[in-house]
C-alpha cells in the first residue's frame, strides 16, 4: 500500500473532500484519509449559498448540486420574521439552494473519485508528528508521510489537537431540539416559519425533498439539557405546541437530533506544516446556515495555495496569507452566529422588544448582503483552477500587477470583452483573477 503522498487530508468531510478535488485538480499527489466506513447518513447542512454556488460553477459542477436541491429566494437572520431577500444580487445564484448533506456529500465523493483522489475508509488517525522535512501520521491502518497535512476532521479535531493549535470560545449554553420531520399541516406561507416569544423559539423550512420539514425548537422552560439526551418525535412537537398555539401534526422524522451554541475559533490556520480547515477551525451554532459554506471556502482558498507551494511555483509564505485571509473570515462567522444566538435565544422582554426593532431596520429595502459577482462566460476559463488574466482593453494598458513567484508561462491569457452591462467591469482594462476566483489586480483603462 502506498504511504507516501504530497499532502494527506485527515477527514472526508465535505470540506476535506473539495480540497483534495482542488488539490487533484492542480496535479498533487493527494490521499485523504476517514475514519468512517461510509458517508454521513445525517442531514445537517442543509443551505448553499450563493458563493458557494459560484464556487461550483467555477469548476463547472454547479448543476448536480442545482439539479437535486430547492432553490429559496431568501433566508432569515437570527429567527427574525423579515427575510433577507436575494433576489437583487447580481450573482448567477441569487438564492440559496437546499440540499441536505448527505447528498452534498455524495456529490463531492463522486467528484473526488472521478479525478483520481484515493479515499481511504476506516483509516483513523491516532497521531501526528511533525519535523522539517514532513509530517508522520498513525493511523489504524498504519503509518502514512507527507510534506503536508491539513486537518479536516471536524470539529474535535485530532490533527488541531495534537498541533497543540488554540481553539478559544464558549460552550454551548443553549441546546435546540432539530427533527427532519413530515408535517401534515405545515405552516403556510411556503412552510417557512420563523417565531420567537416568551415561550421559546420556533423555525421551520422545507427541507427540499417534497417530504420533510426542518424543524427546530428551544424551549424557553428548559432551554439547556445534555446535548446527547435522545429527542422524540413526540417532545419536539409538544415544544411547536407550546411556542406557537399551533398543531402541525408531525409524523415521521428522518433525522433527530440536539445542537448547542459552542462556539469556537482556531488560533492558527496555519502550524509549520500542517493546516486545518473548516469545523476544524472554526465551530458555531448552525444559524444561517453557514459552517459547511464557509469549510468550503476555505478549502478553495488553501488548495491552490497549497498546490503551488509542493510544486515550488510560489514561496511557502503563501500559506501564511491562507491564515491572514480565512481567519478574520472565521472570526467574522463567530460572532455573526453568536449574535443570531443571542437575538433567538433570549426570551426576555428587552431582547423581544430588540427583535421587533430589527425587524423593522431590517425591513428598510436598502439593507441586505452584497455578495462577490462574476461574468457568466468567466466560469468557462476556470475549471481547472488556473490563474487567468483578462484583458479587456489590450491596446490601452499596461499588465496587471502579478505576485513576483508567479510566472507568467503558467497563466491563461484571455482576450475578452463585455456583453451587456456590467458594472463590474465598468473601466477594467485587464484583470488578474486567482484560481479560487478572487482578483489579485486591476489596471482601469
Ligand atoms: C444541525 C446542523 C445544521 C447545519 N446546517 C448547516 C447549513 O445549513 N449550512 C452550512 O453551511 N452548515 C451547516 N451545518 C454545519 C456543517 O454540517 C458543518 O460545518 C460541516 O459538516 C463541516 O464539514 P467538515 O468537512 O469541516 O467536517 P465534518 O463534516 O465534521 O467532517 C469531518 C470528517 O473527519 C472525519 N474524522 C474525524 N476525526 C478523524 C480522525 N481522527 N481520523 C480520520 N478521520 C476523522 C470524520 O469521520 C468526518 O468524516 C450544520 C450543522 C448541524 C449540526
Amino acid at each position: 500500500m502506498k504511504t507516501s503522498y504530497d499532502v494527506l487530508v485527515c477527514g472526508a468531510g465535505p470540506v476535506g473532500l473539495w480540497l483534495a478535488c482542488e488539490l487533484k485538480l492542480a496535479r498533487i499527489d493527494v490521499a485523504v484519509l476517514d475514519r468512517r466506513p461510509v458517508r454521513t447518513t445525517e442531514s445537517r447542512a442543509l443551505a448553499i449559498h450563493g458563493r458557494t454556488l459560484e464556487m461550483f460553477g467555477l469548476r463547472g459542477c454547479a448543476g448536480d448540486f442545482l439539479g437535486a436541491g430547492r432553490k429559496i429566494p431568501m433566508m432569515e437572520y437570527g429567527a427574525l420574521n423579515t427575510r433577507l431577500v436575494f433576489s437583487s444580487f447580481e450573482s448567477r445564484f441569487p438564492f440559496t439552494l437546499f440540499l441536505r448533506q448527505t447528498r452534498t456529500e455524495e456529490f463531492l465523493e463522486k467528484r473526488a473519485l472521478a479525478l483520481g483522489v484515493p479515499l481511504l475508509r476506516e483509516t483513523e488517525v491516532t497521531q501526528v508528528a511533525e519535523n522539517e522535512a514532513g509530517v508522520h501520521v498513525t493511523t489504524s491502518r498504519g503509518p502514512f508521510s507527507a510534506p503536508w497535512l491539513v486537518g479536516a476532521d471536524g470539529a474535535r479535531s485530532l490533527v488541531r489537537h495534537q498541533a497543540g493549535i488554540g481553539f478559544d470560545g464558549f460552550d454551548g449554553r443553549v441546546t435546540a431540539m432539530l427533527g427532519d420531520v413530515v408535517l401534515a399541516k405545515p405552516p403556510e406561507g411556503g412552510g417557512i416559519l420563523s417565531m420567537v416569544n416568551a415561550r421559546g423559539a420556533l423555525m421551520m423550512s422545507p427541507l427540499g425533498d417534497d417530504v420533510h420539514h426542518r424543524v427546530i425548537a428551544i424551549d424557553a422552560a428548559r432551554p439547556s439539557v445534555e446535548k446527547d439526551t435522545p429527542l422524540t418525535v413526540t417532545e419536539l412537537a409538544s415544544a411547536a405546541l407550546k411556542i406557537s398555539g399551533k398543531n402541525y401534526e408531525m409524523g415521521e422524522a428522518s433525522w433527530l437530533s440536539r445542537f448547542t451554541d459552542a462556539t469556537r475559533l482556531a488560533s492558527a490556520y496555519r502550524k509549520g506544516r500542517i493546516l486545518l480547515a473548516g469545523d476544524a477551525a472554526h465551530i458555531h451554532a448552525p444559524m444561517g446556515g453557514q459552517g459547511l459554506n464557509v469549510g468550503l471556502q476555505d478549502a478553495m482558498n488553501l488548495g491552490w495555495k497549497l498546490a503551488m507551494v509542493v510544486r515550488k511555483q510560489a514561496p511557502e509564505s503563501l500559506l501564511d496569507t491562507y491564515h491572514s485571509e480565512r481567519r478574520p473570515v472565521g472570526q467574522m462567522l463567530f460572532d455573526n452566529t453568536l449574535a443570531q444566538v443571542a437575538l433567538a435565544t433570549d426570551f426576555t422582554p428587552p431582547n423581544l422588544s430588540l427583535r421587533n426593532t430589527m425587524n423593522d431596520v431590517l425591513s428598510f429595502p436598502d439593507v441586505d448582503l452584497m455578495i462577490d459577482t462574476q461574468p457568466a462566460t468567466l466560469y468557462d476559463c476556470m475549471k481547472k483552477g488556473e490563474w487567468v488574466h483578462i484583458a479587456l482593453a489590450p491596446e490601452k494598458r499596461d499588465d496587471p500587477a502579478f505576485p513576483e513567484w508567479l510566472k507568467p508561462d503558467i497563466v491563461k491569457y484571455i482576450r475578452a470583452r463585455c456583453v451587456g452591462n456590467s458594472p463590474s467591469f465598468t473601466g477594467i482594462a485587464s484583470v488578474l483573477i486567482r484560481p479560487d476566483g478572487y482578483v489579485h489586480s486591476v489596471t482601469t483603462a
